[in-house]
């Protein structure tokens, strides 16, 4: 990169799956009316006292335990102090010197290399409030009722060279946040949200480079396009001599660049100090064991187990693994027919195209897995064609019935029998002197126009490659 290598490094805030919210029992839920969620305990009101929810805690502790940290047995609340209308306490409780989870990794493939990156921390959080600008002129807006929900902040260290191989993180940490059902990945409304960290240094050194933080990048493109314009910036600035300032910048995602928001803050600004109102959290080795125990399987691992125990390809593992439940039908599926490629084929292409027509998810989805197999059933005894299977199959979708029942019903049925398609075959050739004359002096490329014409003659439900064998003895006899 111009004799300059790229540092970043990663922090990612996680909301919740929790029914309340971190400190109080207002519920954790989002795209209520403005202010009709909240508490004294989240509004900050003098005089009320947090009390942590110990769900919070196990999903910080499943997190942890997914990507290989260790666990403290003692974290610390700490207050972050510091002034916006959004935050009506005028600190955020947060976990400052003692989080929860630290010194864990997360192994990612970039371009078919391993890579490893370390994480830091994890630690717990609340959430501020939503200040809204847009829209109201000189004045703006708050709602409180994302106050308090709870986050997950995890840290990476700047182990990242290259803005791939922070998606390839990215992806990895969302999706194993998901399968944990410890927060629903949705980055558009912001419950898995990044500040990318960026700097350069000259390539082969081992100093870094000073760093800017970016924010606002609302989805993995945005991520992408931010960190190489960053990086593009910060080599610029130093091969014309300047310096690199540390700042934070804000992804200007319509204009295509970043721009400056504020200087960087330092830790110190903060004022942080542990909570008076929140004793530290303890856990104990059979609390740990107990989340370990009851870890589901990791993305990762079910990517393995489709390649070794269906072998399908990499590519194919890693679409069916898009979310657990996916990947679940896909093994329903393979469990009542053995053709797990066929199955795959399937469920990338159709299956997932009517998901997304129908903008919803597998769990959603009207044909079971033991339909699906079914029709793929009937396609490989050779009893409908794979054209008629699709058509049976937006059948299924619409009307929700079983793919026998909608071949009978409508009579949809290959023609496989050898006889009658050898009938049909004379009379084609008899009917196409010229044609077959043409192919026995050496045109077999004709052979498409015989079959083009058998399967208009059967109305599309001769077996193609039956039909194609016999016209192709037929005519070279
Ligand atoms: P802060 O308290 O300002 O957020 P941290 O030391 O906690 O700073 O680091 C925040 C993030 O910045 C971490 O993900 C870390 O890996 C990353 N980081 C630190 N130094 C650099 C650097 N020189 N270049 C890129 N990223 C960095
Ligand atoms: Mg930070
Ligand atoms: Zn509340």
């Amino acid at each position: 990169m111009r004799g300059y290598d790229a540092v970043i490094g990663l922090e990612v805030h996680a909301q919740l799956l929790t029914d309340s919210k971190i400190f109080c029992s207002c519920r954790a839920a989002s795209g209520l009316p403005p202010n009709t969620n909240t508490c004294p305990v989240c509004m900050g009101m003098p005089g009320t006292l947090p009390v942590l929810n110990r769900k919070v805690v196990e999903l910080g502790m499943r997190l942890g335990l997914a990507t290989n940290c260790s666990i403290s047995r003692k974290s610390v609340f700490a207050r972050k102090n510091y002034f916006y209308p959004d935050l009506p306490k005028g600190y955020q409780i947060t976990q400052h010197r003692f989080p929860l989870c630290e010194n864990g990794y997360l192994d990612i493939e970039v371009n078919g290399e391993a890579r490893r990156v370390r994480i830091l921390r994890i630690h717990m959080e609340e959430d501020a409030g939503k200040t809204i600008h847009e829209g109201r002129g000189p004045s703006s807006l708050v709602d409180f009722n994302r106050s308090g929900v709870p986050l997950l902040e995890i840290v990476s260290m700047p182990d990242i060279t290259g803005t791939e191989e922070a998606v390839a993180y990215l992806r990895e940490l969302r999706q194993i946040l998901m399968y944990l059902g410890i927060c629903d990945g949705n980055m558009e409304e912001g419950s898995f949200r990044c500040d990318a960290n960026v700097s350069v240094r000259p390539a082969g050194t081992r100093v870094y480079g000073v760093r800017t933080e970016l924010k606002n990048m609302n989805s993995f493109r945005n991520i992408q396009k931010a960190l190489d314009f960053e990086i593009d910036r910060h080599i610029g600035i130093l091969e014309s001599g300047g310096a690199v300032e540390q700042e934070t910048r804000l992804w200007n995602a319509a204009k295509g660049r970043t721009e400056s928001m504020r200087s960087k803050e330092e830790s110190h600004d903060y004022r942080y100090f542990p909570d008076p109102d929140l004793v530290p959290v303890e856990v104990d080795d059979v609390w740990i064991s107990h989340v370990r125990d009851t870890l589901p399987e990791l993305p990762s691992r079910v990517r393995q187990r489709l390649v070794e125990r269906y072998g399908l390809p990499a590519y194919d593992a890693g679409v069916l693994t898009q979310t657990r439940e996916l990947a679940e039908y896909f093994e329903e599926c393979a469990k009542i027919l053995d053709a797990p490629k066929e199955i795959s084929n399937w469920i990338m292409t159709e299956v997932l195209r009517v998901l997304s027509e129908q903008g919803i998810s597998i769990a959603d989805f009207g044909v079971s897995p033991a339909g699906l197999a079914e029709l793929i059933g009937l396609v490989r005894q050779g009893l409908i064609s794979g054209s008629m299977a699709k058509e049976v199959f937006s059948e299924m979708v619409s009307s929700g019935r079983s793919a026998a029942g909608i071949v009978k019903e409508k009579g949809i049925s290959q023609l496989s029998d050898e006889q009658e398609l050898r009938d049909i075959a004379r009379g084609i050739i008899e009917g196409n002197p010229n044609e077959a004359e043409k192919y026995r002096a050496g045109r077999t490329g004709l052979l498409g126009f015989f079959v083009g014409k058998l399967m208009a003659e059967t109305e599309g439900k001769a077996n193609p490659r039956l039909a194609s064998r016999i016209l192709k003895e037929l005519l070279e006899t």
